[in-house]
């Protein structure tokens, strides 16, 4: 199963500078042009599927508006080890 993931963009902070969009190499942000922050800007949301929980839109994000989350799957223990 491909890594999955998905972002939350915390619109006190968000400029709508595009930083995040440009970066995102599965290319799922992008401004939401129905949606204006307190400060009057267009602000980054996951506009697609596809999210991989990589973390590269935070790393770039210049306000750390934005916060990453990933899909963890446990690991199923070998039986000999179950008691
Ligand atoms: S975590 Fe990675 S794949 Fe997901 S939105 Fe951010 S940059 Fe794109
Ligand atoms: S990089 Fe940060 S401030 Fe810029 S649009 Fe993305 S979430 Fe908003």
């Amino acid at each position: 199963m491909p890594a999955s993931g998905w972002i939350e963009v915390d619109e006190l902070y968000c400029k709508g500078c595009e930083l995040c969009v440009t970066a995102c190499p599965k290319e799922v942000i992008a401004l939401d042009m129905d949606r204006l922050t307190p400060k009057g800007y267009h602000p980054a949301h996951l506009a697609a599927e596809g999210c991989t929980g990589c973390g590269i839109c935070a790393v770039v994000c210049p306000d750390a508006a934005l916060t990453v989350y990933r899909h963890v799957t446990q690991r199923k223990q070998p039986s000999s080890l179950v008691h």
